[in-house]
């Protein structure tokens, strides 16, 4: 039977385990997931290998420890510098990011988006900013503070602060890429800017799943289409599936399987 684990801390809340266990079961492959507490991300190696584990998601605060852990990198994951799935092919780590691209399939369903503007600019944003570049749409990103947006500055990005922020265009689609929501009922913007942009918006979307934030309900009070962050979960987990069975299935195949862990 082969292993697999997801790295983090906290990360006893994490979906992940059920996810990859019911799609190990409904798809008949000899796998175990489990979940790993990891208090020193520079450990994560040694750990890796000493747990003898065929591969593992690594969640917050360590996809840039993953990133140094790693003996090879896909060339999207160099680029962004962040590993969330990390597989092991006879004694060497393999890194790859698929939050970014589960990201980018979860907002193909909203049809007509040229420009999309982020609401925070952490390391989720980094990684999703970058997929959604290279897949044409024209991202700007708006966020609390200074500190973060030097590197997208860098990068060639359109980046504001709510203080610097000028609404001069429409945005097609709006993201709350912030963790404001999770744990309470605050917006990712000041109110008066969320109210100067959703008018002009075709739809919305939340990476925070599982739970109506304000922001949702914001923007389903101007009518907006919204969408959570649980297909973005679903879809970095297929395809971190993907990469562990190293190709066995299909993504629908695993999908089938995958969303189960969303009704339980
Ligand atoms: P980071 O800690 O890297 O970044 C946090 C961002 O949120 C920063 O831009 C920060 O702004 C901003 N922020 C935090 N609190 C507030 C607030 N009260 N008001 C305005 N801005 C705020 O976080 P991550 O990028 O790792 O995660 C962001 C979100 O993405 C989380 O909610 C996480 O749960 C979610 N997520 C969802 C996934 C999914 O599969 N659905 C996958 C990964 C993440 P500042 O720079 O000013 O501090």
């Amino acid at each position: 039977m082969q292993l697999f684990t997801i790295f983090g801390n906290p990360v006893s809340h994490s979906k992940s385990p059920l996810m990859h266990n019911l799609s190990f079961k409904g798809l008949g492959y000899n796998g175990c997931y489990t979940r790993y507490r990891l208090e020193d991300g520079n450990a994560l190696k040694s750990k890796f290998l000493e747990l003898g584990i065929q591969g593992a998601n690594i969640t917050v605060p360590h996809k840039e420890h993953a990133f140094n852990a790693c003996d090879e990198l896909d060339e999207f994951a160099q680029k962004v510098g962040a590993v969330n799935t990390i597989v092991n092919k006879n004694g060497k780590l393999y890194g790859y990011n698929t939050d970014a691209p589960g990201f980018l399939k979860a907002i193909s369903e909203f049809k007509n988006i040229k420009t999309v503007l982020f609401l925070g600019a952490g390391g989720t944003a980094q990684s999703t900013s970058i997929v959604l570049r290279d897949a044409g749409y024209e991202v700007t990103l708006l966020n609390r503070s200074e500190k973060r947006l030097q590197k997208y500055i860098d990068q060639g990005f359109q980046t504001y602060t709510f203080d610097t922020f000028i609404n001069d265009k429409a945005y097609d689609l709006v993201v709350n890429m912030t963790s404001a929501g999770l744990e309470d009922e605050n917006l990712p913007s000041p109110i008066e800017i969320l109210k100067d942009i959703l008018p002009n918006t075709l739809a919305c979307v939340d990476v925070i799943y599982g739970k109506e934030t304000a922001f949702l309900k914001l923007a389903k009070a101007y009518n907006k289409p919204t969408k959570d962050g649980s297909d973005m979960l679903l879809y970095q987990g297929v395809i971190a599936f993907e990469y562990f069975t190293e190709g066995k299935f299909t993504f629908e195949e695993i999908k089938v399987q995958m969303q189960k862990a969303f009704i339980l």
